[in-house]
């Protein structure tokens, strides 16, 4: 008997009361038994948003919330602002030039958080910036960016603030109304405890202004026709029916958790997994601002990265991620989102030890775990 154990930023682990809800046979989307559903998943989504705007549902992977937002707000020829550093942040630059958008990006070290200072100069440089695209936790750096202090700049200009939260929201603290967010988007397959397959969009009435003028071609990734359908509990489009009943019942979760309770919980996952990296010797990819929802940790010399992470796979059915792009190889990711908690640490670190260990590296086993229970006790 082997048992497998999800650890990947995406797609996670989803919990048994949400797959059993997922088996339940089809409600058709055009009857008040779903609208019924739908307006509760959309009142849960508020909560979870931290915001009072509508959230807009597509089916999709997170990326097509994010080029939804492109298409939604902006003008082939318009100048935005693109926060890179890493695969994420790239993302963003890579979607506003497929559309003719002209970008001003910040290329960030991966590894690092934006400098706000940045944004603030290039806004007040460059007249005319209509959107400044930013990312709440650059999954592929596993740093965590300073959204509010963002959300307090781009509020004194005329340009939107639109966060790519695809990782992040219902991890790590993301306030949208409070801090000016205009547009957050976000993936069901990270902290919201489902399969991968839905997508969503908080949409700001500075957003909605933006969004009148906008003459990029859309068809299905339509904001204004989903908010009208949204006030009749419908969708436009068939929506993944078996999802959004499944997101009904994490959401229940997330509620009956608290979202601040929820908040406290990954941020001690996260700490606990810090502890644990500092005592096996390792360092962390990203100590200066490292997100509550992964943690990325150096591969130490004379370790094959990629080894690594096949080794924890492959004999004790560990599934995490190594790096992406120029880190290939050179880190490993550990998430700690969504359906996670004391014991998928102890596991995850123990499995850790042990694969280092038939690598040869020098370690003594237990020391990570040791300083990982120190904090989760
Ligand atoms: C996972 C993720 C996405 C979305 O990727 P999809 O594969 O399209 O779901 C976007 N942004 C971040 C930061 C992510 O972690």
């Amino acid at each position: 008997m082997r048992k497998n154990y999800l650890l990947t930023p995406g797609p996670t682990s989803v919990p048994s009361d949400v797959l059993l809800e997922l088996a339940k046979p089809i409600v058709h989307h055009r009857t008040p038994q779903f609208a019924e559903i739908f307006h509760s998943v959309s009142e849960g989504l508020k909560y979870v948003f931290q915001t009072k705007n509508d959230v807009l549902v597509f089916a999709s992977s997170g990326t097509g919330a994010m080029e939804a937002s492109v298409v939604n707000l902006l003008s082939p020829g318009d100048k935005v602002l693109t926060i890179k550093g890493g695969k994420f942040g790239e993302r963003w630059d890579e979607i506003c030039k497929a559309y003719n958008i002209e970008t001003f990006p910040i290329d960030v070290e991966w590894g690092k958080p934006v400098n706000p200072d940045d944004v603030r100069n290039i806004l007040e440089k460059e007249k005319g910036i209509k959107a400044v695209f930013a990312t709440l936790t650059e999954t592929s750096t596993a740093v965590v960016h300073d959204i509010k202090t963002l959300g307090s700049i781009v509020k004194e200009f005329p340009a939107v603030l639109v966060v790519d939260a695809v990782s992040g929201l219902g991890a790590v603290d993301i306030q949208t109304d409070n801090w000016n967010v205009d547009v957050v988007v976000a993936g069901s397959q990270k902290a919201l405890m489902l399969p991968p397959g839905l997508a969503f969009a908080s949409v700001s009435n500075k957003a909605w202004d933006l969004a009148e003028n906008s003459k990029c071609p859309k068809y299905y990734w339509n904001f204004a026709k989903a908010r009208k359908s949204l006030k009749t509990d419908q969708t436009p489009y068939t929506p993944a029916v078996s999802l959004v009943v499944g997101l009904s019942k994490s959401l229940e979760m997330i509620k009956e958790e608290g979202l601040e309770n929820v908040l406290a919980r990954h941020s001690k996952l996260a700490k606990a997994t810090r502890a644990a990296v500092g005592a096996m010797g390792l360092e962390l990819f990203a100590p200066q601002s490292p997100s509550d929802a992964v943690t990325a940790i150096k591969v130490p010399e004379g370790i094959d990265g990629v080894g690594l992470v096949k080794t924890l796979k492959k004999k004790y059915d560990v599934m995490i991620t190594g790096g992406q792009a120029q880190l290939k190889g050179k880190i490993i990711r550990i998430a700690h989102m969504g359906y996670s908690d004391t014991f998928d640490i102890i596991i995850v670190i123990s499995a850790l030890e042990m694969a280092l260990v038939s690598l040869g590296y020098n370690l003594e086993l237990g020391n990570g775990i040791k300083a990982a229970e120190e904090v989760l006790k």
